[in-house]
């Protein structure tokens, strides 16, 4: 299997950068040949002379394909395979060519429609993911907006709540503190610095405060809070956020005894966060007034 020798004209087709001096060699070395300058061989140094012709695979195509003596001789990839000649050869690839030319393959209009295509594709892309980034960001703001809001409520009624019990309490200690001023009078009044004149004319004051101070203790009762839920109040199921979508499977009665997933849609979770942290228990507190 060795080249066969052109008879033909030397190929008009130029063949830049890749003399490398090679000409002279092969000149020298076979006499007659017009052979094509197509480069040396990497691995063996030698001019290609030939075509593999039993290694097509394409992507390698076609630097592969060319062969020099030594390759099909030696090896390694290319030991005894057989070869075409380079005329041959680029017969083959002008066949190819004017078939892909007439299929219109070559035609600019074949690689535009497709990268139209593909650019409308990517459009596509950065519009959905646009899309749902926004989506992302509303749903979030108004989660965010919601709990904020549930937060200011929450602690405008704890306030509001405690404030009152307070109030009560103080107005008990308020009183305590008066019947401490009546102890302290009517101890003075008890003592030698106080003349019988002066406690004859306190004679009522003295019987009110005696009447006040026998008031009998009495216990109030205060309702603390004393805890909040804050499970939201599917406390047993994950909650999984999905867009709103209409539900096509049926319902089953045998998923009741073991927690699932709830899809529900913003809105829903939005109501549940409004209803977050409520109120879960309540603590009785008594004191003396
Ligand atoms: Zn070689
Ligand atoms: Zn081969």
């Amino acid at each position: 299997m060795s080249t066969e020798e052109q008879k033909r004209p030397a190929e008009k087709k130029g063949q830049a950068g890749s003399a490398e001096g090679s000409a002279k060699d092969l000149a020298s070395e076979d006499a007659g040949a017009q052979l094509l300058d197509v480069g040396l061989c990497t691995e063996h140094q030698r001019p290609f002379e030939a075509i593999c012709s039993q290694c097509k695979t394409y992507p390698d195509f076609p630097p592969r394909r060319l062969v020099c003596p030594s390759c099909v001789m030696f090896g390694p990839q290319h030991k005894q395979h057989p070869v075409i000649d380079l005329q041959e050869g680029l017969k083959q690839l002008r066949t190819e060519l004017y078939s892909q030319l007439e299929r219109g393959k070559l035609k600019v209009e074949y690689t535009e429609s497709v990268l139209l295509d593909i650019r409308q594709a990517i459009l596509t892309c950065d519009q959905m993911k646009n899309k749902l980034v926004n989506g992302i960001n509303e749903s979030f703001t108004k989660l965010i907006k919601s709990i904020k809001a549930r937060k200011a409520e929450l602690l405008g009624e704890i306030d509001k709540y405690f404030e009152a019990e307070r109030t009560k309490i103080v107005a008990n200690e308020e009183v305590w503190k008066q019947k401490q001023k009546l102890c302290q009078d009517l101890l003075r009044l008890n003592n030698s610095t106080a003349t019988d004149a002066e406690l004859l004319q306190n004679s009522r004051y003295v019987f009110e405060s005696i009447g006040k101070l026998n008031e009998p203790i009495k216990f109030q009762e205060m309702k603390l809070i004393n805890s909040l839920n804050d499970s939201l109040i599917i406390s047993a199921a994950a909650v999984k956020y999905v867009e709103p979508k209409e539900q096509k499977e049926p319902p089953e009665d045998e998923d009741e005894q073991k927690p699932k997933d709830i899809d529900i849609n913003l809105h829903e979770l939005i109501l549940m966060l409004g209803r977050y942290m409520e109120i879960s228990e309540y603590k009785s507190l008594q004191y003396k007034a």
